[in-house]
């Protein structure tokens, strides 16, 4: 004879099932009553205070709080900045620059060595150069090495950090103090191999004071701008915010493919069966 088990009369969780109890309230009696003096809650407030105000009307009465500005560097009136991008402070702005000078995203680039010397003169690295093919080509990869660098970060990128290496050790540069004793590299000769050791002693005093950390390259392939990370945490991914909204849109397409794959693979392997 089979027996079945019977669910035991109890509470929810096994327990014994609670009673249902009646308790009849005492009547409050404040330590107040019996001593005469008034309770908190007896006490009047003297016609003299303001009234209690609600919360919503204190708020629309409250002063409205400044927005905090978020730092950007923007505003420092560098005429040979030109780029939407917050430029990086002191020199390091010379290096984004010269990574950005290929935008990947616009399909732009130095257009020839005269392109490259006018850069140069205008960032102060070289004067009245004559450049060739050649020159060109070497600042390319260089510019290229550098920006793999920002994006690998160091111990990431051994044969881009070897081709600037070799960049810094084509030419001499000196440390120099001005009269306000402001301190700066220089290379003894305005040559195409000193403009790019001092681009290359730039990274390095960059990486001296720490601000190295927060050059970045955009995360987004097609764009790869240099950018300067100005936010607290040090958690900027992107650029701007187009290339973040581009790459969440991009993300949410891939995903909504991935599942009418996955529909599709389910709805053949239904038909099969
Ligand atoms: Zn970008």
């Amino acid at each position: 004879m089979a027996h079945r088990l019977q669910r035991p009369a109890s509470g929810r969780h096994g327990g014994p099932r609670p009673t249902l109890r009646v308790y009849l309230s005492r009547p409050r009696i404040s330590a107040s009553a019996c001593s005469g003096i008034p309770s908190p809650s007896e006490v009047r407030r003297p016609s003299s205070l303001p009234p209690k105000m609600c919360y919503f009307a204190a708020m629309a009465k409250k002063k409205p709080r400044k927005k905090a500005r978020r730092k950007t560097g923007a505003d420092d009136g560098d005429p040979r900045w030109t780029s939407k991008l917050p430029p990086a402070p002191g020199e390091l702005r010379i290096l984004q620059a010269f990574v950005n000078t290929a935008d990947l995203r616009q399909g732009t680039d130095l257009a020839g060595p005269r392109a490259l010397a006018e850069w140069l003169e205008l960032w102060g690295l070289a004067a009245g150069l004559e450049l060739t093919s050649d020159h060109l080509q070497n600042g390319k990869e260089v510019r290229e090495a550098m920006r793999t660098l920002i994006r690998c970060r160091p111990g990431g990128a051994p044969r881009a950090a070897a081709r600037i290496d070799r960049a810094g050790k084509a030419s001499p540069v000196f440390a120099r103090l001005d009269a306000e004793g402001r301190g700066r590299f220089e290379s003894p000769a305005e040559t195409f191999d000193g403009a790019l050791a001092r681009l290359v002693s730039i990274l390095v005093g960059s990486q001296l004071v720490g601000t190295w950390e927060r050059l970045r390259a955009c995360a987004d392939k097609t764009c790869r701008a240099a950018f300067y990370d100005f936010s607290k945490n040090r958690s900027a991914v992107w650029c701007t915010v187009q290339c973040g909204n581009r790459a969440s849109a991009l993300a949410y397409r891939w995903r909504n493919i991935n599942s009418v794959r996955k529909m599709d693979a389910a709805r053949s392997w239904v038909r099969g069966r």
